[in-house]
């Protein structure tokens, strides 16, 4: 019996086209493909910048270098996020502050973060940027969020990886509407692939000039080259550029984005209709939003059940089925426990959802048999 995951990517004949095409040409990297994916994200976000990197891991720690980032300086996620989100503050020497979800929507609570805000400046510490999670493909309260990035003159980074497709007032590019930048992911979880890669996106100038040139080791292509052989380095970077293999199949897996959405709404609407067990709390769905379902996150009432999460959890392995949590909270992991000595219950929505939540399987070649098969399983022995 094959395990079902909880994702899974699709790769079609012309992915395998696009990809052998590069590989039968003269440039494996930093050939003609990258700029092309490049212009066709930036067209899609309606940006005026688009950067492709290595990973959306690389991009987040990008845009922190960009905007210096140092250890005086305060950013802000939620727990609920991939690790990389708040990993990606560590890496600058910055401190990370958490702020709670909210309980509806599983994204950040606006008016918790309005809190932590003023305190901070109370407590006279600047408070940099904000990184907010699209979490699942539902938007956070953009609107909110906004208005405090406004207010209070603090950077507003959507960290997308789950959101490529998601739509708000019926456009694919809201996000930069309300965000200065923009991380997308292109891990084979995501809505669409290249094996590895991520790109940022933003309407910024100089984080853009600057996420460039810390892509390729540091190279300042800004400045007037004497030689052609020449360039100048100001800084150090890395080597975080995507190839033009993985580009070649971004360009063709975001021709489909379109038509993996509409199935992972089709899903969607199938588990919203089918899933009848009173203890189980599906995701929501809010005005203006279409969804991306990148994942589709079911909270379940542990307390009234007859099993607890870990007996659940083997109970569909044993069938075949792969659950997976997305995810442990932030405070959860040693080193954040340890570097910050988070208070018992800080984040008490986080901690509610951290023991219920778990995310089943939604992706484009999902058969209706396996279908009612998790549904079966999460109305029967729940
Ligand atoms: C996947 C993901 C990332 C990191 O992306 P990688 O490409 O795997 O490095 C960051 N944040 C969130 C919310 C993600 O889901």
């Amino acid at each position: 019996m094959n395990t079902i995951n909880y994702t899974k990517q699709f790769i079609d004949n012309d992915d395998k086209k696009a990809v052998l095409n590069v590989l039968n040409s003269d440039y494996l990297t930093q050939g003609k493909y990258i700029t092309e994916f490049e212009n066709k994200l930036s067209k899609f976000f309606n940006s005026k910048y688009c950067t492709t990197v290595s990973s959306g891991t690389a991009g987040l720690h990008l845009v922190g270098k960009a905007l210096g980032w140092s250890k005086n300086d305060y950013v802000v996620t939620t727990p609920i996020t991939f690790v990389a989100s708040s990993n990606s503050i560590e890496y600058s020497g910055a401190r990370t502050i958490l702020c709670d979800i909210e309980e509806k929507y599983n994204t950040i609570d606006p008016n918790k973060l309005e809190k932590i805000i003023k305190y901070s400046i109370l407590k006279n510490k600047k408070i940099k940027a904000v990184i907010a999670v699209d979490y699942a493909g539902m938007l956070c309260d953009w609107e909110a969020l906004k208005y405090l990035s406004n207010k209070y003159n603090i950077i507003l980074i959507n960290d997308n990886c789950h959101g490529l497709g998601s739509k708000f007032k019926n456009s694919n590019s809201y996000a930069l509407n309300y965000a200065h930048v923009v991380i997308q992911s292109f891990h084979p979880a995501k809505n669409i692939t290249t094996g590895e890669g991520g790109a940022v996106l933003t309407n910024s100038k100089m984080i853009n000039d600057k996420v460039r040139s810390f892509r390729t080791h540091g190279v300042d292509y800004t400045k007037k080259r004497k030689y052609n052989w020449d360039y100048s380095i100001q800084n150090i970077g890395y080597n975080y550029r995507l190839t033009d293999i993985q580009s070649a199949l971004g360009i063709s897996q975001l021709k489909k984005i379109s038509k993996f959405t509409k199935k992972r709404n089709k899903i969607a609407k199938y588990y919203d209709l089918k899933i009848t067990n009173n203890l189980i709390k599906l995701p929501l769905t809010k005005k203006h939003v279409y969804n991306s379902y990148n994942l589709y996150p079911v909270k379940i009432n542990f307390n009234a059940s007859k099993y607890n999460k870990l007996v659940t959890y083997n109970l569909f392995k044993k069938n075949g089925i792969s659950l997976q949590v997305h995810y442990k909270p932030i405070h959860f992991y040693e080193y954040y426990k340890k570097k910050y000595k988070f208070k018992r219950n800080a984040f008490p929505i986080s901690e509610k959802f951290y023991q219920s939540v778990f995310s089943i399987p939604i992706y484009y070649k999902l058969q209706i048999k396996e279908q009612n098969k998790i549904v079966n399983l999460l109305n029967n022995i729940i």
